[in-house]
């Protein structure tokens, strides 16, 4: 069955690149003619791996055509996953399914919502890549993606192509928990890096701030049902600041260029569901202020 992928940024043009690889069918879906156009004057996807570099012709055409649609990768960032799915909604067969790629929380519930007829699969990775150039992408981190349903539904038969096409993909039977813990750890680290212009790893030099950020994110996460998730919490978040010291977190990077980041999704909706749950949580929502703030003066969307 033919994987329709939703976005060729960078995750969906690795995922396109693997699959067309293996021989799996593959086709791409972009947003609009002016992009086809541009995709077809590329020829493909370019896969940058290991300093390589291979062309993979895939089939594009732009998401309003009418062909029916049983299996689909959403492949855009967290604020577009709505848009995006809508612009394929009428060519969604009853129980197609759909892997949501998103980081963060609150865009899967909302294209689940917008779709009650399919089976919208959530997915948390650590996989890394990054555009170079348009239909370009650098496979920089070799990782994992968990994927699970919220509706607790088996684990497709098609995890196997996944791994046949080199996708390290595992089922999750509680994918929430995980996409909660990676906010989570997402919220003490990310933030902090953009306020203080700074690389992960000087983090430890502002080891009260963090620390008291994951004693809110662990209240926070107990009170929505996922004590596992809190369990070691701070430990962990001090363990990533370290082994990942010298890098730039990825809304750093969002932000020194200056593309809209997905806070929303990610500290956004922890002080949402601190609100909704009554939780006092006033060092998140002091940072959540404090980011949107310093989004807001340098142009960027806030939310
Ligand atoms: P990206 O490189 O910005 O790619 C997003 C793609 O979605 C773009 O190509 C964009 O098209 C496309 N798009 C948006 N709206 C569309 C629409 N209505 N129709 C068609 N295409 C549309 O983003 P990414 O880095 O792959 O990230 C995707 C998600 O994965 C994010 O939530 C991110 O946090 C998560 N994630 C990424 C990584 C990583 O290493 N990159 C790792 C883990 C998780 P245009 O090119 O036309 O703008």
């Amino acid at each position: 069955m033919t994987w329709y992928i939703l976005g060729a940024g960078s995750l969906g043009s690795l995922w396109a690149a693997r699959l067309a690889r293996a021989g799996q069918p593959v086709r791409l879906l972009l947003r609009d003619r002016q992009r086809l156009d541009a995709y077809r004057a590329r020829g493909g996807i370019t896969l940058v791996e290991d300093g390589r570099e291979s062309l993979y012709p895939i089939p594009a055409e732009t998401a309003d055509q009418s062909g029916p649609i049983r299996r689909l990768l959403l492949a855009s960032k967290a604020y577009d996953a709505e848009t995006a799915a809508a612009s394929v909604a009428a060519r969604l067969q009853p129980g197609a399914e759909l892997v949501l790629l998103q980081n963060g929380l609150g865009s899967q519930q909302a294209v689940a919502r917008h779709l009650p007829r399919a089976r919208c699969l959530y997915a948390s990775s650590t996989e890394g890549a990054f555009r170079d150039g348009d239909f370009r992408v650098v496979f920089a981190g070799k990782g994992q993606t968990w994927l699970g349903d919220e509706r607790q539904g088996p684990a497709p038969a098609w995890l196997e192509e996944l791994h046949a096409a080199g996708i390290p993909v595992e089922w999750s039977t509680d994918i929430l928990e995980r996409l909660w813990r990676k906010l989570a750890m997402n919220c003490a680290i990310n933030p902090l890096t953009v306020l203080h212009q700074c690389r992960n790893g000087e983090l430890a030099g502002h080891a009260e701030e963090v620390s008291a950020l994951c004693d809110e994110l662990g209240k926070l996460l107990h009170a929505c049902g996922y004590p596992q998730a809190a369990e070691q919490l701070h430990g962990e978040v001090e363990r990533v600041i370290a082994a990942t010291a010298a890098n730039f977190s990825s809304m750093y990077q969002d932000v020194a260029q200056e593309r809209r980041t997905e806070i929303a999704y990610l500290l956004g909706h922890a002080c949402r569901e601190g609100e909704r749950l009554g939780l006092p949580l006033g060092r998140l929502h002091a940072l959540h202020g404090r980011l949107r703030e310093y989004l807001r003066q340098r142009g960027l969307p806030d939310a």
